[in-house]
Parts: C-alpha cells; sequence; structure tokens
C-alpha cells in the first residue's frame, strides 16, 4: 500500500504553501479523477491539498460581456448560470451533456480542465504508455484504437483529450489564470493544452503546485448563437467519438465570424482554425461547410480502428454550423 496524506487549505496562500511542500503533490478539487486515478496506481500523487474551502466557487459576469468562471464553480452550477445559458448555451450544453448529474455537482472547472485521457492502455496501470511510464512505448498505436485521436498525435502518444467544455472554451478564445511560485499567470486557453509531441507526459505548461484559480471567457457575440454537438455510442454518460463547437455569423448569406472547435478527435480540445479561415466570405451552406470541415481534417493521422472518424466528424462539423446558422442547438 502507498502512503497518502491529506491537508485542508483555509486560504489560497496556504494552498500553495502546502503544495510547493511537497514535489508529489495535487490540489484536489471534486476528486472525480484524482482519486480513481490514486486508487487505480496511475496518479502519482501522495500528498492532496484539498482546496475546496477557497473563494473560486463563483461565476461572474465580465465588462466586456464575458464570463470570469472560478476554477472551484461545479460543472452543474455553470450549466445552470442564466448569463452562461444566456450568452454561452454552448459552454452550458457541453457541461450538460458530460459524465452525469452526480459527478457534475461534485467536478469542477479547474478539475475539469486538468483531467486526464481516458485511454485505456494509460488507465489499465500494465499496458505500455508514454504518458504514464515515459519511454515505454505506446499500446495504442497497434492496439484497438477506435476512440483514439486523428490530428495532433505523434508517435509517442494518440490519446483523446476528454473534456466537453474545453473544447468550446477553446472555440472562444478563453484564458486561464493561475498563481503559483512565479507568480500571477494568463495563459491562453489553446497553450494550456499541450500536444504530445515526444513527451506526451508533460499535458499543460504549468507547475504541480500552481493553482488554477478561474478562466476567463471574452465577451462575443456570436457565442450567443453556440451550439455544441456530441457524438458518443450511447446518448448519456459517455465521452465523445467526435464533437464540435461551433458559433457562426452571417451578413448576406456569407460567413462573416466564425468560431469551431473538435473534441474526441484530437490529443487536445482542437482549434479548427483551418477550417474557419476557408469560411470566411464563403456563401453560408452546406456545400462550404463541407469543404472547410475536408480541409480540417486533411491533416488527420488515422490508425487501424479509427478511420471513421474523418468521416463523421466532416459530417457533425455540418450539422453544427447548419444548427448555428439556423439559430438552433444541433
Ligand atoms: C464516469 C465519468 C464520466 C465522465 N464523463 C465526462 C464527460 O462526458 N465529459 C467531460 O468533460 N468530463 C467527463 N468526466 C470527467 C469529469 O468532468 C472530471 O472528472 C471532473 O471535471 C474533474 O473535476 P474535479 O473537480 O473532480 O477534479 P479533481 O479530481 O479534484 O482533480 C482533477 C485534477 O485536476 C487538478 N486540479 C483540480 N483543481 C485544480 C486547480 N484549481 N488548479 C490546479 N489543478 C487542479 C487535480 O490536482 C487533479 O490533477 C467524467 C468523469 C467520470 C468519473
Amino acid at each position: 500500500m502507498r502512503p497518502l496524506t491529506y491537508s485542508r487549505a483555509t486560504d489560497i496562500d496556504h494552498a500553495l504553501v502546502l503544495a510547493a511542500a511537497t514535489p508529489r503533490s495535487a490540489f484536489l478539487a471534486g476528486g472525480t479523477t484524482e482519486v480513481d486515478l490514486i486508487r487505480a496506481g496511475i496518479s502519482p500523487s501522495e500528498h492532496l491539498v484539498d482546496i475546496n474551502d477557497l473563494p473560486l466557487a463563483g461565476v461572474e459576469d465580465r465588462a466586456d460581456g464575458g464570463l470570469h468562471i472560478g476554477a472551484l464553480a461545479r460543472m452543474s452550477d455553470v450549466a445552470r448560470t442564466p448569463g452562461v445559458v444566456e450568452r454561452y448555451p454552448a459552454v452550458s450544453r457541453a457541461l450538460l451533456l458530460s459524465a452525469s448529474e452526480q459527478l457534475r455537482n461534485m467536478a469542477s472547472i479547474g478539475g475539469n480542465l486538468r483531467q486526464r485521457t481516458r485511454c485505456p492502455y494509460l488507465r489499465d496501470g500494465v499496458s505500455p504508455c508514454n504518458k504514464r511510464d515515459p519511454g515505454s512505448g505506446c499500446a495504442a498505436l497497434d492496439g484497438f484504437n477506435r476512440g483514439h485521436a486523428i490530428l495532433g498525435t505523434s508517435p509517442q502518444c494518440i490519446a483523446t483529450h476528454p473534456s466537453d467544455v474545453a473544447v468550446v472554451l477553446v472555440a472562444f478564445d478563453a484564458v486561464v489564470r493561475t498563481l503559483g511560485p512565479a507568480g500571477p499567470r494568463s495563459l491562453p486557453i489553446d497553450d494550456f493544452f499541450l500536444l504530445p509531441g515526444a513527451t506526451p507526459e508533460v499535458e499543460h505548461p504549468i507547475a504541480h503546485d500552481e493553482l488554477i484559480t478561474g478562466v476567463d471567457v471574452p465577451g462575443n457575440p456570436i457565442a450567443r448563437r453556440s451550439v455544441y454537438l456530441k457524438v458518443r455510442d450511447r446518448e448519456s454518460y459517455e465521452f465523445a467519438l467526435v464533437s464540435v463547437a461551433a458559433a457562426l455569423a452571417v451578413h448576406d448569406g456569407e460567413v462573416a465570424d466564425v468560431r469551431l472547435a473538435l473534441g474526441g478527435v484530437g490529443t487536445k480540445p482542437w482549434r479548427a482554425h483551418r477550417a474557419e479561415a476557408a469560411l470566411v466570405g464563403r456563401p453560408a451552406d452546406e456545400a462550404s461547410f463541407r469543404r472547410a470541415a475536408a480541409v480540417e481534417l486533411e491533416g488527420a493521422v488515422v490508425g487501424e480502428h479509427n478511420a471513421f472518424k474523418v468521416e463523421l466528424a466532416q459530417r457533425a462539423v455540418v450539422r453544427a454550423l447548419v444548427a448555428s446558422r439556423d439559430g438552433r442547438q444541433s
């Protein structure tokens, strides 16, 4: 049995001191991921710093029409906050399509962003996995890789990032606020998730004792038309095979502005920059949507079992863009 110690932080400074004092410490929020990983012997944590008493659970309106979501805001609370439902329906939708109501009542936004991949080869604790045991290899490359990534992969790792809400936050250029030994930092959320490259074990550019304090989502009028579409093997309590966050502004029949990001297909929540560029100024019709989706998926690298995701992702992009254009949720 591996010893595990626990302390409960009374304020933010206390949390930082407690985390810095033990190299193998981790913050504990809802515990819905961290406790599972400790039990399975996957998390190397030896000390848990419980942060649930910190004043980081609020969701506030920003002067620019955007939102500040505290790191300890629970997924179910964020999903039902009126400002989120009105101005960022895709954020609300992505949260409500995640996990189960019980989990959403416990799980925090900070923990959601730092959740680890559901790749079974990481979680079985014995297969070669460069995330768990750097240098051991990647069993998914030649294994059962039906759920794995097709974008942003490397020869060292093809695991998908599982978060739903992160896909929407990436589409809307959210900023992750942290506080750590180097003081406060603001990280564009796209940079918060690292591609696996040669070091898949390094998932975020933050220190183990750096606390996420919240996420800022800038104001953006087209977010009111935002859509989150999640395609999965069963209709509830399941991770995405493919998901799409989309928002579209149309003037005179042409795409004036667009936000597009994909989940379930990337090693990180995948901002579809190439598709966005291919859409602006084009007719807001299904032919343009289909072409743009194909441009984004051109770089896909498929394995033996996940080639179907290329077509599925393209169809999902078209469906989500049509829904946003027509002012409805998928
Ligand atoms: C059965 C099941 C199904 C799920 N389905 C989905 C799904 O469909 N979609 C989806 O998006 N998610 C899903 N999840 C994941 C779930 O959303 C996450 O487990 C949850 O959001 C993690 O939040 P938490 O507060 O419980 O984090 P914890 O478990 O407490 O922490 C997770 C990690 O984040 C770190 N951490 C937490 N807070 C902070 C902070 N403020 N600063 C720095 N680090 C921090 C912890 O140290 C730990 O490493 C599912 C989970 C389970 C168990």
